[in-house]
């Protein structure tokens, strides 16, 4: 008998008719012989709205009860699922993530697990229970509810199928797998059969959103296979995995695009130790990522730094950034909110020359004006206009020839 860990997102549960196929499709792999563990997200936009409650009454609220708030959205999917899977005749049983085991630490609304212990749930599993996991959630030591952040279902099933050494995660969302594109913008985007820990990490962190990235970081530090399948279908979906076949490992697999991007340039910069530290550090405490970051030689010892953020981060950076300018004696600063990244994903592009000019040459065939470039050894990111990004994407498609994938 197979232990599987199977978790639904908020579009698969969005409404009653949808949580009870959601319960039949559970069923299924129950009959089939093996013990399931469920993780729901919240309902369809629950999340969101409760959020917006929250500041309706309150313009900063307290954030520990803003995570108690949160984690309902989870336990009316989580109970419901439960309720329906009875109603079918199967016996389950809905966990909070307290119950489940999950511990974190007390970073509220970004909590990271410190440990799981699922002695509840495999009690619940021996009385031939299916157990549903409210996702997103967890507990600290003192008891107090904390959230994983935005989209952190995910990684609350991978963190049960590593500690209950489950036989594969299955995550399922609206699409039916792990694409070679956004087959919204690229019609010829194919379905990949497999794809590598390493560079489905890489996808997800650069705006491919079928998985959240700490979801595919644990199953690679514990080696748990995750499939992403589609909850709507029955087509057989992507498994992430340690890869892969010889052939495959020669070649872009994919590109990810994102266009939650804003550049912040300062200009006139002093060149001495201490600067980048100085306006990095608070950054970092307010918890904002900072993502490419390019300084210029400097010339007389001025120089310009420009690093990116999320676009939805820009307002907040730039209320911490402007104070530092005048504090670091820079002239002053410049945004740009109309951009978005564009990156090509790869192994095979590690010690093999040729991707970043064929991938520049695309770009400069489409008129795309390349404004940053970054890079990891599997992995180039241009960074060009917004409104020039579905080009970007369709002619880097069909210069790595993505379409034979
Ligand atoms: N419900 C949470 C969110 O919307 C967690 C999740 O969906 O994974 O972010
Ligand atoms: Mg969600």
């Amino acid at each position: 008998m197979a232990l599987i860990v199977q978790k639904y997102g908020g579009s698969s549960v969005a409404d009653s008719e949808k949580i009870k196929n959601v319960a039949g499709r559970i069923a299924k792999a129950k009959d089939e012989g093996n013990q399931v563990v469920v993780v729901v997200s919240a309902m369809g936009d629950t999340t969101d709205e409760l959020i917006r409650m929250a500041q309706q009454v309150s313009e900063q609220p307290d954030e520990r009860e803003l995570d108690v708030l949160l984690s309902t959205g989870e336990l009316i999917s989580s109970t419901l699922l439960a309720m329906a899977l009875e109603s079918l005749g199967y016996k389950a049983v809905s966990l909070t993530g307290a119950q489940a085991g999950i511990q974190t630490d007390s970073s509220y609304s970004r909590a990271r697990i410190l440990c799981v212990d699922p002695q509840r749930i495999v009690a619940e599993l021996e009385k031939g229970n299916i157990v549903i996991v409210a996702g997103f959630q967890g507990v600290t030591q003192d008891m107090d509810i904390t959230t994983l952040g935005r989209g952190g279902s995910d990684t609350t099933a991978v963190a049960l199928a590593a500690s209950l050494n489950a036989e594969v995660c299955q995550i399922y969302t609206d699409v039916e797998g792990v694409y070679t594109a956004d087959p919204r913008l690229v019609s010829e985007a194919t379905k990949l059969k497999q794809i590598d820990y390493e560079e489905m990490l890489e996808l997800a962190s650069y705006g491919a959103k079928v998985i959240h990235p700490r979801a595919v970081e644990l199953g690679q530090l514990y080696n748990m296979p995750i499939l992403v399948a589609s909850s709507f279908s029955d087509s057989p979906g992507t498994l992430i995995c340690k890869e892969a076949s010889m052939e495959v490992r020669n070649k872009v697999r994919g590109i990810a695009h994102d266009t939650n991007v804003a550049k912040i340039t300062i200009i006139g910069v002093p060149d001495h130790p201490g600067i980048a530290a100085a306006i990095f550090e608070p950054l970092a405490r307010a918890n904002i990522s900072v993502d490419t970051i390019v300084q210029n030689a400097s010339i007389g010892n001025i120089t310009d730094l420009t690093f990116t953020v999320a676009q939805s981060d820009l307002v907040k950076a730039m209320s911490i950034v402007g104070p530092v300018i005048k504090s670091i004696g820079a002239k002053r600063c410049v945004t740009d909110s109309t951009l978005a990244k564009v990156s090509i994903v790869g192994t095979g592009m590690q010690n093999t020359p040729g991707y970043a000019a064929r991938m520049f040459r695309a770009l400069y065939e489409q008129g795309i004006n390349i404004q940053l470039i970054t890079t990891s050894e599997i992995r180039i990111t241009c960074i060009i206009a917004e409104d020039r990004i579905k080009d970007a994407v369709q002619a880097l498609h069909k210069a790595f020839e993505l379409e034979i994938a």
